[in-house]
């Protein structure tokens, strides 16, 4: 007989251990007699110690669904695709190495995760991003800000650009020149 287990991820749940209910006589208690790593997880042989009867489990690891509570409230799964194209969109063209904008899609994924909860309002993810972004490249930073955070007020954009110079003038000053002007108002 066989069971198929899927363990949440990030999960304490040990059922590796010898907490597996017998499908014979629902005993809590088996050894396990044989393992074995399959491409997709682990299978286990086990032994019931209350019937004696032998099982099999197969495990393998799922991460759990995260839900991104959006600006009217509705939740929708978050996609890491989705988080992906629009993050690369941002990165299009700039000077910033393929393996830099894998490892900020990485880390925003895994921070999620490591955060533990089941759901986040995608202004937090956004956030993120944008962190993440501000520190590989100015431009891609304001072109996602700029889709993110839908800059109606021209001044809020004159406003985040001149945050960025703020922060690091030299560097900045060398990136911002390539900001189309008309984005820059110069009258405020
Ligand atoms: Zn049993």
């Amino acid at each position: 007989m066989s069971l198929y287990i899927v363990i949440e991820f990030p999960s304490s749940i040990d059922v590796g251990g010898n907490f597996m209910k017998c499908p014979y006589c629902g005993g809590w208690q088996s050894r396990v007699v044989d393992s074995r790593s399959l491409d997709e997880g682990v299978r286990r042989r086990r032994k019931c110690l209350a019937c004696g009867s032998r099982f099999t489990t197969y495990e393998r690891v799922q991460a759990h669904s995260i839900f991104v509570i959006k600006n009217d409230n509705r939740r929708e799964e978050f996609n890491r695709g989705k988080l992906a194209s629009g993050i690369r969109k941002a990165c299009e063209k700039r000077p910033i190495p393929v393996g830099a904008v894998d490892k900020l899609i990485d880390n925003t994924e895994a921070e999620l995760y490591r955060l533990g909860k089941l759901e986040f309002p995608s202004s937090l993810i956004g956030d993120m991003v944008m962190e993440g972004l501000k520190n590989l490249d100015h431009i891609a930073y304001i072109r996602f800000a700029s889709v993110y955070r839908k800059f109606d007020d021209i001044g809020i954009l004159k406003q985040e650009v001149d945050n960025l110079a703020g922060d690091s003038a030299e560097a900045a000053s060398g990136q911002l020149s390539l900001l189309p002007s008309q984005l820059v108002d110069h009258s405020a």
